[in-house]
């Protein structure tokens, strides 16, 4: 999910192909820029900070764990960034990376994860339940 980023700032044909790219842009990364180069400062856990446009601003958010990011000079860029940033795995340019364990996948997709490891847990654990000492009635998801 890359909501926003695929707008027509991404035209190939558009300015943004040339290799004058914003700071957040990682030198791996062959997409380019969309929209202003400091739309958006990203901040590493260490405190370091670099401004960015809202693309590459949102897929270095995904890369670095424990960063944050804050507004720039585009109104609302931060939390356009911030909510794209959730779906898009870490280092998406690397496309044959393995996407398998928690580090290399996207914080949505490992929170749905855990929602599928927790929703397993309950499963097995009703299924443990002695039903003559607590009756399914009990276990009813109405509110009663
Ligand atoms: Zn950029």
């Amino acid at each position: 999910m890359t909501p926003s980023m695929n707008t027509s700032q991404t035209d190939p044909k558009g300015p943004s192909m040339t290799t004058d790219r914003c700071t957040a842009a990682h030198s791996e990364d062959p997409t380019p820029c969309a929209g202003p180069h400091d739309a958006v400062t990203i901040l590493d856990a260490g405190g370091t900070t670099v401004t960015g446009c809202e693309h590459h601003g949102a897929r270095l958010l995904a890369s670095l764990d424990g960063a944050r990011v804050e507004p720039g000079t585009v109104l609302g860029a931060a939390t356009r960034v911030f909510a794209a940033a959730d779906g898009i795995h870490p280092f998406p340019w690397l496309v044959d990376a393995p996407r398998t364990t928690p580090g290399q996948l996207s914080a949505a997709a490992n929170r749905a994860a855990e929602q599928d490891r927790l929703a397993a847990e309950a499963t097995n654990y009703r299924e443990d339940i002695d039903p003559d000492l607590f009756p399914p009635e009990l276990f009813t998801s109405d509110g009663r």
